[in-house]
């Protein structure tokens, strides 16, 4: 069986980080911890939650080709460190969650990559959860509405699109993917 690079990406608030928890519980993968020059949340730790960098090391990144992909999203840029990737790869499925526009190039990097998107039963849903999960003011909630559109319009460029309804029928569908592809 192959070991798989499975890139999961969607809007924000559709799911995806309640989704890895859950795909965690079942699988030993690894997830990469991304780079990023947005200041922390409350409560995330920097090297758990991300590497937080200032835009002049970020960038010393990109130029030494430390990174799988990279881009900018919604004024920061966010990128997966390459070393860590490869090296895992060797042993193990290894899990990035990421934006559409890394995403795919990330695919262009290592075609053998599987991309899913997680998209949201309706727009109202997504909103809700959102407004919900507290961590983004209404200014930013609606920034990130408005990607919304374009996001979706790169679902054709994935693999897979998987509808986050259910949380548990939404699991169960990415454990089927995993398992079909480690098979091919
Ligand atoms: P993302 O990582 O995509 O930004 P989160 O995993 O933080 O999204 O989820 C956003 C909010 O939606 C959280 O409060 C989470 O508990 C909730 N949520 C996730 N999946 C579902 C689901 N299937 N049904 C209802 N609420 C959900
Ligand atoms: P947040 O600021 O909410 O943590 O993340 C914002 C967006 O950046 C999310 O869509 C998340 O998936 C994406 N993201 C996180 N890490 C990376 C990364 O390494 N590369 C890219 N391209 N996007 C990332």
């Amino acid at each position: 069986m192959r070991n798989l690079l499975i890139v999961l990406s969607g809007p924000s608030g559709v799911g995806k980080g309640t989704i890895v928890n859950e795909l965690k519980k079942i699988y030993d993968f690894a997830t990469s911890v991304s780079c990023t020059t947005r200041a922390p949340r409350e409560g995330e730790i920097d090297g758990k939650h991300y590497f937080f960098l200032s835009k002049e090391n970020f960038n010393s990144m990109i130029e030494r080709g430390e990174l799988l992909e990279y881009d900018n999203h919604f004024g920061n840029l966010y990128g997966t460190p390459k070393a860590f990737v490869e090296e895992k790869l060797k042993t193990q499925n290894v899990l990035l969650e990421i934006e559409v526009n890394g995403a795919l190039n990330a695919k262009k990097v290592y075609p053998a990559a599987v991309l899913i998107m997680i998209v949201p039963p309706s727009v109202e849903e997504l909103k809700a959860r959102l407004m919900g999960r507290g961590t983004e003011d209404e200014e930013k909630i609606a920034e990130r509405l408005k990607r919304l559109d374009y996001e979706l319009s790169k679902k054709d460029e994935y693999d897979y699109v998987v509808v986050n309804d259910n949380l548990h029928k939404a699991v169960t569908e990415i454990e089927n993917i995993i398992k079909a592809e480690r098979l091919k």
